[in-house]
C-alpha cells in the first residue's frame, strides 16, 4: 500500500507522438526529452533490435544484409506489429532510464482512423515497456490543443496536421470532433514525388533521405520570391555511375504539385462537409497547419489564394500534437473527456 503510493508519486506522467515520421516524448515538468525518426533497425536472424531512432534512418537504404531497417508505420498505419512494438519499447525504455521514472502514466497520440488492433498493439508495447494507465487521443485533436485551438468553445476550429505519411484534417467544437478525414498523402508522398522527378528527368537514381533534403531546402508550394537551388548527388540510372545535378525551385515545386494538390483538396472537402455554422467560424478564425508538412513553402499562401481561407502555421508545427498531448495530460480532469479509450 505505502509502496504502491511511493511508485505511484515516482511515475511521472509521459505523453507520446507516436508519428509516421518521427516519434516525440513529453514528461511533465521536462518538456520535450525525445524527438526522433520513427525508424527501427533489427537482426534480421534474431530480431532483436540493434538501433531505433537517428542512428536507424542512416540505415535505411544503406543496410547490410543482416540487418533490417524500417518505418514500422510507414503509411499511417501499423504496417508491422512487431517492428512498431520492438520500437515504441525502445523509446520508452530510453526515456525511462534517462528520467529514472518507474511507472509512467501515458497518453499516446495515433492517427484517426486506427483500427482496435492498432490500438491494442500500441497499449500494449506500452504496457510492456512498464506504462500504466494508457491513454490515447487522436492525433488532430492533440494538435488543436498543442497549437492553442479554443477546442472547449462552441466554435469551429479547423487543424490540418500534414504528418510523413497521413494528413489528418478535423474541425472541432466543444472537445469533439464534427467532421475529420485521413488522407494517406503527405509529406512522404511529396518526398518520393522528387525522387521520380529526378529519375525522369535526368535518368538519376537518388535516395530518400536526399529527395527529403531537397524537399526541406528548395522545396516549395507556392512561386518563391528569391530563387533556390541545390546540386543532388545520385546514381546513373543507364551506366550505374555517380552524377551530380543541380535542381532548381521551379522543377522541384511542379515535381511536388501533385501530392500538394491532394492536401489543398483535402482542406477544400473539409470545409464543404463541415456544417454551416462551423464552417462560418472556421472562415472568420482560419485554419491551422501543424506537422512536418505546414513546413512547406508557401503552402498557407497557397491554401489561402486557393480556398480563400486564413491560414496560421502553428508556432513549432513538429511538436504540437506532442505538447497538445501534454497539456491534456497535465489536466486531466478537463480534457479526460477527449481520450478515446
Ligand atoms: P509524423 O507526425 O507523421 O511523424 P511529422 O509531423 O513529424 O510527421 O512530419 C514529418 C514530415 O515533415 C516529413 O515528411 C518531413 O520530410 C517533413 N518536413 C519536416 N521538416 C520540413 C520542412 N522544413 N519543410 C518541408 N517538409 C518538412
Ligand atoms: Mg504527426
Amino acid at each position: 500500500m505505502i509502496l504502491s503510493k511511493l511508485f505511484g508519486f515516482l511515475g511521472k506522467d509521459m505523453a507520446m507522438d507516436l508519428g509516421t515520421a518521427n516519434t516525440l516524448i513529453y514528461i511533465k515538468g521536462k518538456g520535450v526529452v525525445l524527438n526522433e525518426p520513427s525508424v527501427v533497425a533489427i537482426q534480421r536472424d534474431s530480431g532483436k533490435p540493434v538501433a531505433v531512432g537517428h542512428q536507424a534512418k542512416e540505415y535505411l537504404g544503406r543496410t547490410n544484409p543482416s540487418i533490417l531497417a524500417s518505418r514500422p508505420l510507414k503509411d499511417g498505419v501499423i504496417a508491422d506489429f512487431d517492428l512498431t512494438r520492438v520500437m515504441i519499447k525502445e523509446f520508452i525504455s530510453q526515456v525511462r532510464r534517462a528520467a529514472g521514472l518507474v511507472k509512467p502514466r501515458m497518453l499516446i497520440g495515433v492517427p484517426t482512423g486506427v483500427t482496435q488492433v492498432e490500438k491494442r498493439a500500441v497499449i500494449e508495447s506500452a504496457e510492456q515497456a512498464g506504462a500504466r494507465d494508457i491513454y490515447l487521443i487522436e492525433e488532430p485533436m492533440a494538435a488543436a490543443i498543442g497549437a492553442g485551438l479554443p477546442i472547449e468553445k462552441p466554435r469551429g476550429s479547423m487543424i490540418v496536421d500534414i504528418g510523413g505519411g497521413t494528413t489528418e484534417v478535423a474541425v472541432i467544437s466543444m472537445y469533439a470532433t464534427a467532421y475529420s478525414e485521413s488522407v494517406r498523402v503527405a509529406g512522404d508522398e511529396a518526398t518520393e514525388a522528387i525522387m521520380r522527378h529526378t529519375q525522369r528527368k535526368y535518368q538519376m537514381l537518388i535516395g530518400e533521405n536526399t529527395a527529403e533534403m531537397v524537399k526541406i531546402s528548395i522545396g516549395s508550394a507556392y512561386p518563391l520570391e528569391q530563387p533556390l537551388s541545390m546540386e543532388v548527388s545520385g546514381k546513373d540510372l543507364v551506366q550505374g555511375i555517380p552524377r551530380t545535378v543541380t535542381l532548381n525551385d521551379e522543377e522541384v515545386r511542379e515535381a511536388m504539385s501533385e501530392p500538394v494538390e491532394v492536401i489543398v483538396e483535402s482542406v477544400r472537402r473539409a470545409f464543404e462537409k463541415t456544417p454551416p455554422e462551423l464552417a462560418s467560424d472556421v472562415a472568420e478564425q482560419g485554419l491551422v497547419l501543424a506537422g512536418g508538412g505546414a513546413l512547406i513553402r508557401g503552402l498557407d499562401r497557397l491554401i489561402t489564394q486557393e480556398l480563400n481561407l486564413k491560414v496560421r502555421i502553428a508556432e513549432d508545427p513538429l511538436t504540437s500534437v506532442v505538447m497538445g498531448a501534454g497539456i491534456a495530460l497535465q489536466n486531466i480532469k478537463q480534457y479526460r473527456q477527449v481520450f478515446i479509450n
